[in-house]
């Protein structure tokens, strides 16, 4: 990703009914460069198709949610798990959450470090149901005690991520968010709704620093009542808005799901010069979603559709 100039000129808006379930996914938004934009969203294609393929078979939104996100962190393209933003010491510190709909429940981890799938293991808190939210090593030790192993740095750090840092160090880009983070909304064949969200955040970022995606209001939101959302963008802009359950009440006061990501995304360009995209789907069947960056990498697919519809 390149970081060109931001403006709500760019900004974009898609949506569409459903006859029932429903998946999107992102890929993040940012400037995608060159050719990349069409494998971005290849793989947000193969990632909305398995996701639909498990609800289809009866998974929950949760489940499902997390087969989409699982796919995305293993894919080196994106910035999450394996290929995610190294911070300013070239470690990885990996960010995720997920929330259910039906329940508010949710689990989050951040400043994680090397593991294969954050989301695996913010859904296991999800299911546990006692912590929303843990950090670092702490994170990681529970993570253990759950049965999730500790992965080599080395074999989830990409020769793109370390170029994009040294780029970052040396000046030649703006440090911004990287692009890249990914994200996933469900509706499932009951009714019930779900949103994850999982990135490595911004290239070359302080350590320690801790953005929108693994924040439950701020990255990712479900209630069954009104909708589910999952941001990416700028991170900072996305917390102070508390994003995700903003587009949320929008939602409930009767907005659309496109409606309700678009006030949000508007008013924090218009008012913090903070710019993203966000993927929706509400209570009523429809998806869609809202960008204020030149791009951002998607897929959707619902019942009734006879294809799944994907772009950047
Ligand atoms: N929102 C993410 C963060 O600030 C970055 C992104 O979406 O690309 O960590």
């Amino acid at each position: 990703m390149t970081s060109g100039p931001r403006s709500l000129d760019r900004a974009a808006t898609w949506s569409k009914r459903t006859d029932g379930w429903g998946v999107v996914v992102h890929g993040g938004a940012g400037d995608i460069d060159g050719d990349r934009g069409p494998l971005h969203a290849a793989g947000c294609r193969s990632a909305a198709i398995a996701a639909s393929r498990a609800v289809e078979s009866g998974a929950t939104a949760v489940e499902a949610a997390a087969i989409a996100i699982e796919a995305l962190e293993d894919n080196p393209l994106y910035n999450a798990g394996t290929g995610a933003a190294l911070d300013e010491r070239g470690e990885l510190s990996l960010d995720a959450s997920i929330m259910c709909g039906a329940t508010l429940d949710a689990g989050g981890v951040c400043n994680l470090p090397p593991f294969a799938h954050p989301i695996a293991i913010a859904k296991a808190m999800l299911l546990e149901g006692r912590r929303v939210l843990l950090a670092g090593e702490g994170a990681a030790e529970w993570a253990e005690r759950h049965g999730f192993a500790r992965v080599d740095a080395a074999s989830m750090t990409t020769d793109v991520a370390r170029a994009r840092l040294e780029a970052v160090r040396r000046g030649l880009v703006e440090p911004n968010w990287a692009g890249g983070t990914v994200g996933c909304v469900v509706r499932d064949r009951e009714g019930r709704l779900a949103a994850a969200t999982s990135t490595g955040g911004v290239v070359g970022k302080p350590r320690g620093r801790v953005g929108d995606s693994p924040i439950i209001g701020a990255g990712t939101y479900a209630d069954d009542a009104a909708g589910a959302v999952s941001n990416t963008g700028d991170g900072e802009a996305f917390l102070r808005f508390v994003a995700a359950k903003t587009a949320i009440e929008h939602m409930r006061s009767g907005a659309s799901c496109v409606e309700g990501i678009s006030m949000v995304l508007e008013s924090m360009g218009r008012t913090l010069d903070g710019y993203g995209g966000t993927i929706a789907i509400d209570a009523l069947g429809f998806v869609g979603w809202a960008r204020t960056t030149m791009n951002m990498s998607w897929a959707a697919f619902g019942e009734g559709w006879n294809e799944p519809q994907s772009g950047f």
